[in-house]
């Protein structure tokens, strides 16, 4: 019947998962991105990946390639995977949880050596409370004692490496960390010995240094997006789109950074934006995404797109976009809309930021 079309219509129509990565201070949240990031450049693989303002988008290709020795399927649902990255300074606290809120999915970061850390739990807690699907890498697996180095290998091969000491070692750390996990009333079980996902947390060892267990956690961060979050994923018309900063650039004036997380932007798009006094109503000059990463240390050359398909992370140059404020949405007034209706809309958004800053006694971030 009618049903099986519109399941495969969907399937063929899911956006890229936006994840973010957290945890703990020093645990490799930022090297475990650079090392994602990283070994693809140093293949000088073509098409590749391109470092987004405060996010990276992986196309299903480097994806693919960068984990084909497990022998994933050779075809992805989704486009992509964007990776917000979210600074890990403390003062941050109010981005982190901006970059956080848009996440389908997340990367609890966990260093082998030190167990959770009182910001384990405050992600994890951050995590429960929003409902959000989350795998822990269990990081720095380079650091226990006599570790053999098997670059970029999956973990189970990496494992097979070692000595009987080494295995010992990791065992009883991985023991203890499913230990501490359940005193937080977590289950969490290796990603290869879980037949329970989704009751189940998955672990999956990684060093961010050498790169074992990084094609694991990449694959398993996709596959488990696609098969779990179809609902979340399926990409619809209607723009849902965040502003994540507010910036002034050298000639481009005061830019907006935004995350796409569904739906198109278009060049010319009218839209409507949060503003410190009134909403601001504008239309979008240019969409800009940094130059692949070969290129990024060039100082302010950007791609310019007609159009750009979500999940992204852009930067959106339009006049008057000087007060517009971080944290609220942006919305597009399509053919036959009330420019009004979107105003107030807007200026609803502004009132819980406005109520998340008085909680939490921090002010508007602005750069
Ligand atoms: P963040 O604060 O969580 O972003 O942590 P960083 O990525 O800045 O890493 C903190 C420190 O740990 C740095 O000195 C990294 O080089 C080191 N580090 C990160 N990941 C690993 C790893 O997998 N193995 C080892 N040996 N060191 C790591």
């Amino acid at each position: 019947g009618s049903g099986s079309v519109v399941n495969e219509e969907r399937e063929e129509n899911l956006r890229s998962p936006i994840c973010c990565i957290m945890g703990h201070v020093d645990t490799g949240k930022t090297k475990l991105l650079d090392c994602i990031r990283g070994t693809h450049v140093q293949e000088g693989e073509a098409g590749g990946i391109t470092q987004q303002i405060g996010a990276t988008y992986f196309p299903a290709e480097n994806i693919l390639e960068r984990t084909k020795e497990l022998k994933a399927d050779a075809k992805l649902k989704v486009p992509g995977l964007l990776v917000i990255d979210t600074p890990g300074h403390e003062s941050f606290t109010n981005l982190r949880s901006r970059g956080s809120n848009l996440c389908d999915i997340a990367i609890l970061v966990v260093d082998i050596m030190h167990g959770l850390e009182p910001q384990t739990i405050e992600s994890l807690n951050l995590l429960r409370r929003r409902n959000t699907e989350f795998i822990v890498a269990l990081n720095k697996v380079d650091r226990l004692f006599g570790w053999k180095k098997c670059k970029n290998a999956p973990i189970r091969k990496a494992m097979k490496q070692q000595s009987v000491d080494v295995v010992n070692e990791f065992n009883r750390r991985v023991t203890e960390v499913i230990t501490q996990f359940k005193e937080q009333g977590l289950n969490t079980e290796l990603y290869y010995k879980n037949r329970e996902m989704g009751e189940t947390f998955s672990i999956v060892p990684t060093s961010a240094i050498s790169g074992e267990g990084i094609p694991d956690l990449l694959l398993l961060l996709v596959k488990w997006a696609e098969k779990s979050m179809v609902e979340k994923l399926t990409y619809v018309d209607k723009v849902q789109c965040t502003v994540l900063e507010v910036k002034v650039i050298e000639g481009h004036g005061t830019t907006i950074d935004v995350v796409l997380v569904n739906g198109v932007l278009h060049e010319g798009d009218q839209i409507v934006v949060c503003g410190t006094q009134e909403p601001i109503v504008t239309s979008i000059r240019s969409l800009l995404t940094p130059q692949p990463l070969k290129e990024i240390r060039v100082k302010g050359t950007y791609m310019h797109h007609k159009e750009v398909k979500a999940a992204q992370c852009i930067k959106i140059t339009a006049q008057g976009l000087e007060h517009a404020v971080a944290g609220t949405a942006l919305h597009v007034i399509g053919p036959g809309e009330d420019v009004e209706e979107a105003k107030k809309t807007a200026m609803e958004d502004m009132k819980s930021v406005m109520s998340r800053i008085d909680k939490s006694g921090e002010g508007v971030y602005v750069q």
